[in-house]
Parts: structure tokens; C-alpha cells; sequence
């Protein structure tokens, strides 16, 4: 089972502006270890062990030392592809093995993949397997199902489909147990209008949800900016969210913000193709439980939040050079979507340590999921 743009995907090397040969831990596994080893012995002198892991040995520019002054890979020109670790040879696709068959999906870490899930006509899988194909998450599967079925509702912004999303998940989660028969009361018409209603009627003030978000994103955007990663995107940016505070000029900053969602909502496509996509790849590990789903949208809220933050701060930022209108260009979207999700990227146990440190409960209550997501 894949996205319907899948196929369509092609590294655009030496012409991306945002090369993942850079920045990140870049994992050589053994099978490529002992390759090189055979093949060209010095190879091995570009790989480092970090925490366990063997990963390449970035240079001074923090980028991989393979990657030419052209943008492209010096591994790939002088020995061609065979010699790519699986992690460079796979990226930026995700593969979920089920058993029997296989799901494959595309990270928003790659500016290519926003490229394409812009320009599509529609999104939509293909292959789509039934709930008996997923054995013991066979529920599950359901689950994340009517996640993307209510995702793709275009009557609704994508934020309010979220929000309804996560409702959804909490109500499950306090069930003892779950079975496919429950999950035909959520697919009702009166069941969608109801929560659809209550979400509306939720009060949340425009600005508790921007300070919220702020610290999120400065928060989040910490470590990269102490170790200067990403240093040409957060820089700026971090500096003009550093700068929001209580003494504030309120009414400025309410007024700039509802021009900024005026210019988001012309990308609403967009946010709804990336929310789409990210519930697909992310809610549904092979082996994972409703608690790792409820988790996993969690991470997809502040993903998000921190997305919209950045793009706004760029945005801030850029209005204040023009002195006055300034419309919001694809390309920041495209940017901040990247760079964030390569961010948040984090592993599973990862993600688990930063919230359990971070907030006062693992799972959240509905009402701070819709303070960082309205
Ligand atoms: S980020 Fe995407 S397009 Fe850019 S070099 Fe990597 S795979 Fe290719």
C-alpha cells in the first residue's frame, strides 16, 4: 500500500536547496560497513560509533564528507549506488512491514516530497489492504482509516479535523477494550455533527495559543540552535520569537496574526495533504498500540504548532524588511515544513522521554491539544 504520488518521487540532488547530506546522524549499517571494508578500506575512516550506533563523521560544515562541492555524492560517482548505506539508499521513503505485505510512505523531511504532495491532483492509497491483513491490529488499522477519512473532510479546516482526531483517540483510549464493531458509532453522521458542534463551542483565546506555541517552538528548537544546526533557518527566526513577551504590544501582534493565517489558509491544501500524510506514516508502527497512536498525534500537534510558528516568525520577519504587506511565499512553507519535521524526527523512546519530561502527563487532556493546534 502507497500514496498515489509514491512512485513519482525523484531525488532532485545537486538542484536541492535543503540536501539531507547534512545536519543529522546518517547510520551506516554493518552489511555497508563490510562492504566498503572489502571494496575500499578508507571508507571506514568516515564513519564514527556515537551512543552505539555507527553513523558518518560529519565535517567541520556538518555535512557528510562525501557530499561534493556539486551536490552530489562522491560514494555514488566514483562506486555507484550499491555502495550507499541502506539508510542514504532508502531515504526519504518509510517502509512498514505488516506480515504478509508491506506499507511504504515519504517523509516531509525532503523538500521534493512537499513538492509533490502540493502539486498532486488528489491524494488518495493505493493497494488499500483490509483490517484482516493487519492480524492483531487489525482495529487499529480502522482506527488510523477513519483518522484520514475525517482528515481528508474538506468542510472542515485541518485543524479542526485534528482536533476532532484526537477527541476520537481519547475516547477509545478509555475504552477496556476495542473492537471493530465499535468504531461504525464513530463513522455516524449524528456522531460527526455532535463532536463537530462541541469542537466550535471550545473557547480558546488567540493568544494563549500563540504564547503556547512560541514556547514549543523555542523549546523544540533549543539544542539545534546551542549546537548551530540548521543555523541559517532557525537563527533569525529564533531571535524573533525570542523577542515575543508579556510586555508585548498586544493589539499589533493579534492584528499580525490574523493576517498571517489569512495568507496560511491560501496553503490549506497543503497542511491537509501534510497532516494526511503524516497520520499515515507515523500512527500506525507495525507492533504498536492505541497508546503509541495517541502519542504519535501528539507529536503530530506540535509538529505542526511548531511549523505554523516558524513560518509565521519568517513570515514576521520578512513583512518587517518590505515594510508592509507581504504575502507568504510557497518556498517558506516548503522550508519550515522540512526543517521541523527533520527536527522532530525523533525516535519512539525518544519521543516518550521528551513529553514524559516536558509535560505533567504523557497523555495530554483534549484542552492543551487544542490550545497548541487552533
Ligand atoms: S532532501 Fe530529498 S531531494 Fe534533497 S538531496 Fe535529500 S532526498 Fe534528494
Amino acid at each position: 500500500m502507497k500514496p498515489n504520488y509514491y512512485d513519482k518521487f525523484r531525488c532532485t540532488a545537486d538542484r536541492c536547496g535543503f540536501t539531507c547530506c547534512q545536519q543529522w546522524k546518517i547510520a551506516v549499517d554493518g552489511e555497508t560497513r563490510a562492504r566498503w571494508g572489502k571494496v575500499e578500506p578508507s571508507l571506514c575512516n568516515a564513519v564514527e560509533e556515537k551512543e552505539g550506533e555507527h553513523i558518518i563523521a560529519l565535517n567541520e560544515n556538518r555535512r557528510c564528507p562525501f557530499l561534493e562541492e556539486t551536490g552530489l555524492c562522491g560514494l555514488v560517482l566514483r562506486y555507484g549506488d550499491e555502495m550507499l548505506p541502506e539508510t542514504c539508499d532508502i531515504f526519504p521513503r518509510e517502509i512498514h512491514d505488516f506480515g504478509a505485505f508491506r506499507e511504504y510512505a515519504l517523509v516531509s523531511c525532503c523538500p521534493a516530497v512537499i513538492d509533490l504532495m502540493y502539486g498532486e491532483e488528489s491524494i488518495s492509497l493505493t493497494d488499500v489492504r483490509n483490517a484482516g491483513d493487519y492480524g492483531e491490529q487489525a482495529v487499529l488499522s480502522e482506527v488510523r482509516r477513519l483518522m484520514l477519512d475525517w482528515m481528508e473532510r474538506e468542510e472542515n479546516s485541518p485543524n479542526k479535523n485534528l482536533l476532532m482526531i484526537f477527541y476520537l483517540l481519547l475516547d477509545l483510549y478509555e475504552k477496556d477494550e476495542l473492537c471493530l464493531e465499535q468504531l461504525s458509532a464513530y463513522r455516524e453522521t449524528g456522531f460527526w455533527e455532535e463532536l463537530s458542534a462541541a469542537v466550535d463551542g471550545a473557547v480558546t483565546d488567540l493568544l494563549d495559543s500563540f504564547t503556547e506555541r512560541n514556547e514549543l517552538f523555542l523549546d523544540l528548537s533549543e539544542n539545534y540552535r546551542r549546537e548551530g544546526l540548521y543555523r541559517e533557518y532557525l537563527e533569525e527566526i529564533g531571535e524573533v520569537a525570542g523577542k515575543f513577551s508579556e510586555r508585548c504590544d498586544r493589539e499589533k501582534l493579534c492584528e499580525a496574526l490574523s493576517q498571517f493565517e489569512q495568507a496560511f489558509l491560501s496553503y490549506r491544501k497543503l497542511v491537509r495533504r501534510f497532516l494526511w500524510s503524516e497520520l499515515y506514516s507515523e500512527t500506525l508502527p507495525p507492533g504498536g498500540d492505541l497508546e503509541d497512536m495517541l502519542i504519535a498525534v501528539q507529536w503530530l500537534a506540535m509538529e505542526y504548532a511548531a511549523i505554523r510558528h516558524a513560518v509565521f516568525c519568517a513570515w514576521l520577519g520578512q513583512r518587517e524588511e518590505s515594510g508592509g504587506q507581504m504575502p507568504l511565499p510557497y518556498e517558506t512553507v516548503r522550508q519550515y515544513m522540512t526543517v521541523v519535521s527533520r527536527m522532530t524526527g525523533y525516535d519512539d523512546e525518544d519521543i516518550r522521554a521528551y513529553l514524559e519530561n516536558s509535560f505533567e502527563r504523557l497523555i495530554w487532556d483534549w484542552g492543551y491539544f487544542a490550545l497548541i493546534t487552533y
